[in-house]
Order: structure tokens, then sequence, then C-alpha cells
């Protein structure tokens, strides 16, 4: 009788690169006995990634946000989340099988987004970076802002962002907002291009909350909207509400025994 072999799941980007190395992951986990999957199963042990943090993002989200290890190869991007090289292929297979890896858990965040008209009812999205409501087209949006219940202002401007602690050092940190240790579970509201005149007053700095207080924007009626979840835009035009808060869902990246955010956030930032 043969043993049913454990499987991986192995998403690739579609540049040469990333395809090149791809195979040569394919084969070499083959070569030690896995059943490799180029579509994901639920079945699947760990979910390899090739690409750079959007490589890794898609995978993500096309998987659905399972329960599952991930570990991304990084193929010359930035990769934040992406923790091997590829010349550092076969040393984390033999790690991997020996299970000295650590495992970073990043808490993620779901917005809701409530419509009043029954027809379109509500609608849920995940992200793991951030959550994004702003203008379809680049007028400003007037939106109200109520953390935990409270109101807090009206925000006139491009957008509001709601980043994750994993999030914040991505769009987050190019709007001025801070980096968050990915351990805390924590939200950071960042205002995007807020207006400060005599007719508008909103925050110019980041808000930050714990994962577990929602936050409600409630748009002005009749504005084109958007909400954008890790880069994927949805129309949200007509909505009466949308609350952002954790989603409990927690996903687990494998690490090398050395890393550390910090050190990741030196290399990668200075
Ligand atoms: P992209 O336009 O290629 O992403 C912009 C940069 O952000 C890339 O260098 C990407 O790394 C990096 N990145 C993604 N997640 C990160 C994280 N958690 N920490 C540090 N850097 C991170 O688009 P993408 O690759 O599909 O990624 C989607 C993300 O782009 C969104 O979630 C948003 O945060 C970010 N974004 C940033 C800006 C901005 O900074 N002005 C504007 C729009 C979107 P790789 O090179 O490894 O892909
Ligand atoms: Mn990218």
């Amino acid at each position: 009788m043969t043993e049913k072999k454990s499987v991986i799941h192995i998403s690739v980007n579609s540049d040469e690169y990333s395809r090149k190395t791809g195979v040569m992951l394919r084969k070499k986990l083959e070569a030690k006995g896995y059943e490799v999957t180029a579509t994901f199963k639920p079945e699947a042990e760990l979910i390899i990634s090739v690409g750079g943090d959007g490589a890794f993002l898609n995978t993500l989200h096309r998987c659905g946000f399972p329960d599952i290890p991930f570990v991304g190869v990084n193929t010359g991007h930035l990769g934040f989340f992406q923790e091997i090289s590829p010349e550092n292929i076969d040393d984390f297979i033999e790690k991997y099988e020996a299970g000295v890896c650590v495992v970073q858990d990043l808490e993620t965040v779901k917005a809701t987004v409530i419509h009043q008209d029954e027809y379109r009812g509500q609608a849920v999205f995940t992200a793991l970076n951030e959550i994004i409501v702003r203008g379809s087209n680049s007028q400003t949006v007037h939106l109200d802002l109520s953390i935990g219940g409270n109101f807090i202002e009206k925000f006139s401007g491009d957008g509001l962002l709601v980043a994750t602690s994993a999030g914040s050092t991505a769009y987050n940190y190019s709007l001025g907002g801070a980096i968050a240790d990915p351990r805390i579970n924590m939200l950071q509201v960042t205002p995007i291009a807020a207006v400060n005149s005599t007719a508008y007053r909103s925050f110019t700095s980041s808000l930050m909350l714990p994962g577990s207080l929602p936050v409600r924007i409630r748009p002005e009626a009749e504005q084109p909207l958007v909400l954008i979840g890790d880069g994927n835009k949805h129309d949200i035009t007509g909505a009466s509400e949308v609350i952002i808060e954790s989603s409990g869902k927690v996903i687990h990246l494998l690490r090398l025994e050395d890393y550390s955010f910090w050190k990741k956030v030196k290399t990668k930032f200075l």
C-alpha cells in the first residue's frame, strides 16, 4: 500500500523569474515525496507563494484566508512577507521538515458594508494589510467617522485607510502612519489627504485603537465610493455604513528562526 502524500500548494507570480523559481521548487518538493498542486486544495499542509508581497496577498485572497501555514519565496520585489530567497530553498525545506521554523501570527481586518436597499444587503470583505474607503474618481469624500460608538468627526478628504499592524508598513506608512509591531492586535485609522480649512476640520494624524473596537464610516449620500481591500477594488456607492474591525481570522506565516520584525523593518526601509 502506498502512503498518502502530504500536499503542498504552490502559487506562482506570472513573471519569468517567479515561474522558473516555481518549477525548481516543485521539483525539489516532489523529489522529497510531496504532492505539489497548482490549484489550492484545503487538505494542503503548506501554501507557498512565489513572487513579492503582492503575489502573497493575491494567494491569500484566492485561498480564502485559510488556517494553513503560508511561506513566501521572494523573487526580486520588496518582499516584506516573503521570508525565503530562491537560493535558500534547500535550506528552507530542510528546516521545514525538521520543524524548526517559527510561526508569525498576523491579525486580519474585515469590513461589513451595509446598504439600505434590501436588494444589495450586506457584503463582507477581509484583508491583511488594509481596508480603504475613498471616492471612485478623484473627488473629495465626506465620511462620518465613529470609533467604538463615539462620533469622532466628519472627515473630508480623499478617504480613510484602516491598517492592521501587518499592513502598517505598506500604504499606511507612505501616508505618514506609524509602523506597528504585528504582535500588537490593533487598527490604525489613517487619513488620506484630509482637508483642513475653515470649511472642514479633520484629524491629520493616525488614530490607533484596539482591534476589537469597531470603526464606523457613514458616507454622505450620493457619493461614488469604492472600498479597497489589499488592492482589490469594490464599488460601494450607495452604502449607508461600513463597519471595520479585526476579523478574528489569523494568518500563520512561517519565518526562519532568526526572524525579527524590527530587523526586517531596518533592512527593507532604511
Ligand atoms: P504594489 O503597488 O506592488 O505595492 C506597493 C508596494 O507595497 C510593493 O513594493 C509591495 O511589495 C509593498 N507591500 C505590500 N504589502 C506590504 C507590507 N505589508 N509591508 C511593506 N510593504 C508592503 O501592489 P501589491 O504588490 O499588489 O500590494 C498591494 C498593497 O500595495 C496594498 O495593500 C497597499 O498597502 C500597497 N499600496 C501602496 C501604495 C503607496 O505606498 N502609495 C499605494 C497603493 C497600494 P512587493 O514589491 O514585494 O510587491
Ligand atoms: Mn507588488
